[in-house]
């Protein structure tokens, strides 16, 4: 049977051999009881890449998210988020479920807000309308195609945040994505926000694992909120030997996905019934919008041809590339997709 090229997510990466060797080899502890020298380790060096005084190894970024949101936050609070954003739409409306916080979501033209955009869905200061009581970013953001803001724009909007005594925290799922696309350390990119969740089992290509990193107070609540939702584990520096690994080996290669997802979104403009805003391709996602087609039955007929593509709405596709995803495999999607054209 011919390989599957797998575009729907860069969360299908699987592990580096390296990075299975490591695994076999860590040196365990009981990481409730804060025991785990790997996961030590691990959290060490995310706060250390990060700028962060500390950071905690979480199963996976919705409970990142969620414990920043819940402990930034009290019920009855309103969150900021951009409209097509992880923490508004791909987290099971934890926030309302978990804080008891309703999402405001704020339009934007490539998943960024500016702050004019922000303020007007901030609450007025008026007892009887709920108060908003943190704001989001999401960087790349995801759905709005891989999109990056740059160091400089972060401050700015969380430096305003600040004045209006709202903390920011950020979605940084594909933090690195971003940094590697601007050239610039991770930490600018995160300099001025309260908090930051990152993901390792992406583009990274850790089995599991994400970081949330913040003040040393903030990460000692989040052992608490961590435990609370069940997110507690014990000799799992077997993970965290592959999350060290991600961070220390896997995040200079991303330029590799990012030519992949430049070279993919390119062809496909070109051809008839695709289209691509190709200003918004800036990483490893590529958003195709159908013209006239339906994307369910797109992404039918796409598996027939071992490849499969993501759901991003009735006539939007999205493919992401990553390490799994070779430039001569995107090469054999361009013909796939010429084929379809044509047809
Ligand atoms: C993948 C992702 C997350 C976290 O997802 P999990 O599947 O819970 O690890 C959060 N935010 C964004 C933008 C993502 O793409």
């Amino acid at each position: 049977m011919q390989k599957m090229i797998d575009l729907r997510s860069d969360t299908v990466t699987t592990p580096t051999s390296e990075m299975r060797l490591a695994m076999a080899e860590a040196e365990v502890g009981d990481d409730v009881y804060r025991e785990d020298p790997t996961v030590i380790r691990l959290e060490k060096l995310a706060a250390e890449i990060l700028g962060k005084e500390a950071a905690i190894f979480v199963p996976s970024g919705t409970m990142g998210n969620q414990i920043a949101v819940k402990l930034h936050t009290q019920p009855g609070q309103e969150v900021i988020c951009e409209e097509r954003g992880h923490i508004f739409n791909y987290e099971m409306a934890a926030t309302a479920a978990i804080s008891g916080c309703l999402v405001r979501p704020v339009p934007s033209r490539r998943g960024f807000p500016s702050w004019e955009q922000i303020e007007a869905h901030l609450s007025p200061p008026f007892y009887y309308r709920a108060q908003t009581g943190l704001v989001t970013l999401e960087n790349t953001h995801n759905f709005a195609g891989g999109t990056v803001l740059g160091p400089e724009e972060t401050s700015v909007l969380a430096e305003k945040c600040h004045q209006r005594g709202l903390p920011l925290h950020l979605d940084g799922a594909r933090i690195f994505n971003a940094a590697v696309r601007i050239g610039c350390p991770v930490s600018e990119l995160v300099r001025h926000c309260d908090s930051v969740m990152i993901t390792l089992s992406k583009g990274l290509c850790a089995p599991v694992g994400s970081m949330l990193a913040g003040t040393t107070e903030f990460i000692e609540r989040a052992w608490r909120v961590r435990k609370m939702l069940g997110g507690g584990m014990r000799q799992v520096g077997v993970l965290a030997a592959a999350g060290l690994i991600a961070l220390e080996k896997m995040t200079l290669r991303l330029a590799e996905d990012h030519v992949n997802a430049r070279r993919l979104a390119e062809s496909l403009n070109e051809l008839n019934g695709f289209e691509v805003d190709l200003e918004a391709v800036q990483t490893n996602i590529v958003i195709v919008q159908l013209r006239g087609a339906d994307a369910n039955e797109i992404m039918q007929t796409l598996r027939g041809r071992s490849v499969l593509a993501g759901y991003a709405g009735p006539r939007l596709l999205r493919l992401v590339t990553h390490k799994d995803v070779s430039a001569l495999d995107i090469e054999n999607v361009i013909s796939v997709f010429a084929d379809l054209a044509a047809a």
